[in-house]
């Protein structure tokens, strides 16, 4: 989601005259778009911002001016430490508020002293007011929901993304022409919980993820599609079917589960125990036999004992995930679970991510090895290591990367794997 929304905020700036620059010391401006969910993620913007005002000093004393801005979840969420830990930053915008932007260059254009901040929730929808998008290359995100009201008692999304929002079908659907106009072949439609989209539709009927899905499908020039990140309980019949239907939708699913202990997912307010989302895991490779999961586990949840863990675990050896994010559990100011009395040691946080990330890693590297030998479509999306080099991911979002022609840049294209490690493919493209 950030990704998608730095590169709206850079086709605002873009409007405005500027020009991206990968070298700080050139830039009149500098933007770090922030992500709150872990405690890791936040402080990192301290230490950026440190640095990035050494540079600011350094110009100045140039006679040049530099302005530095914060957006995303960490200015939602810590808008006055910002302030005061770092007052040379001229501006924090929320993730609600980037459409803003060009307004607040404005004021600090004009003289002023404080860090101005804005963490509204306003009422008008942010979609409304940003500059048409346009693909950067083969491959592009599409938000079509934002926000999430499930509170899940360890996650600051719903305090700092806000209520759930849906954006219209047919603005959505108007987004992607434009997307494939511009060069995209693969859309992957984007929201915190994006199977709980409900946009209404032209005639101001609410409809599903389902519906948008079978829409998008229709557009010609759209060869793949992805959705992501989904909530298990509200994956329904008509999501299962399309997974049975469209050949658009690939054949990987990044489904959170976040435990296995029935105990713990009670206590992380999911709406799901681990036999409905196996269950669900279930129904969906009945509709497409080819598929294939990912998740999100967190480790260490307040009061998660050995045994919880090891459910866990017996959860991932069930369904042999192809590729997993996993985090130890994060204690976040202002969620119920950070006041929790039982919260777990550091060190045993530290094993059971490494017990589980070891267990991991090995179903992704079964399923890489298995991929040898085997003729895949790879989407090229930029250069690779070496000269002569693309890279490129395949329907299950693997890495792979292969000798070929600039020109097969941004398209798919078919490649027998002839290696693989834990983390990525290499391959021969077959012409
Ligand atoms: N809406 C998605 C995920 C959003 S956040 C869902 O419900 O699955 C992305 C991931 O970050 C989560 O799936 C979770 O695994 C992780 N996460 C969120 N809050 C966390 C915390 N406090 N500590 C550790 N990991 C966390
Ligand atoms: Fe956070 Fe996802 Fe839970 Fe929403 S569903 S509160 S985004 S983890």
């Amino acid at each position: 989601m950030n990704v998608y929304d730095s590169h709206r905020m850079a086709l605002m700036l873009e409007n405005m005259g500027y020009v991206e620059t990968l070298d700080q010391h050139e830039a009149d401006l500098v933007l770090f778009n922030t992500c709150h969910i872990r405690e890791k993620a936040a402080e990192k913007l301290f230490s950026d911002l440190g640095r990035a005002n050494l540079i600011k000093e350094e110009r100045a004393a140039e006679g040049k001016k530099t302005i530095i801005g914060v957006t995303g979840c960490v200015v939602q969420a810590e808008d006055e430490q910002i302030a005061k830990r770092a007052p040379y930053v001229d501006f924090a915008l929320g993730p609600l508020t980037y459409h803003r932007l060009p307004e607040m260059l404005l004021k600090i254009k004009r003289k002023h002293a404080e860090t101005l901040i804005d963490t509204d929730f306003p009422p008008e929808a942010k979609f409304d007011f940003l500059p048409e998008n346009r693909a950067e290359g083969g491959c592009s995100y599409l938000a079509v929901q934002e926000g999430c009201d499930n509170f899940c008692t360890y996650c600051v999304v719903p305090y700092t993304r806000g209520a759930e929002y849906s954006r219209p079908v047919e603005e959505v659907l108007a987004e992607a022409r434009r997307l494939v106009a511009t060069g995209t072949l693969e859309i992957n439609i984007l929201g915190q919980n994006v199977n709980s989209y409900h946009g209404e539709d032209a005639h101001g009927k609410e409809r599903n993820l389902a519906y948008l899905l079978r829409r998008l499908a229709e557009i010609e020039g759209i060869k793949r599609l992805r959705y992501t990140t989904s909530y298990p309980a509200d994956v329904d019949d008509d999501l299962i079917a399309c997974h049975r239907d469209l050949e658009q939708l690939m054949p990987y699913l990044h489904l959170p589960v976040q435990s296995g202990s029935d105990k713990i997912l009670k206590a992380m307010n999911r709406r799901h125990t681990s036999g409905q989302y196996l269950d669900v895991v279930a129904r969906l490779k009945e509709a497409n036999p080819k598929l294939e999961m990912s998740s999100d586990f967190i480790v260490g949840f307040p009061g998660e004992t050995d045994k919880d863990f090891e459910q866990t675990l017996d959860l991932v050896r069930k369904i042999k995930y192809i590729q997993a994010f996993s985090f130890k559990y994060s204690r976040r100011a202002g969620t119920p679970a950070a006041v929790m009395e039982n919260q777990v040691e550091e060190k045993v946080k530290k094993e059971r991510l490494d017990i589980l990330q070891n267990l991991l890693f090995s179903y992704q590297e079964q399923f890489n090895q298995a991929s040898v030998g085997k003729v895949m479509p790879v989407l090229f999306e930029q250069y690779g290591r070496h000269k002569g080099q693309l890279i490129g991911r395949t329907p299950y979002m693997q890495n792979l990367h292969a000798k070929a022609d600039e020109s097969l840049l941004n398209h798919i294209v078919d490649v027998r794997v002839e290696s693989a490690t834990t983390n990525s493919l290499s391959g021969k493209v077959i012409l």
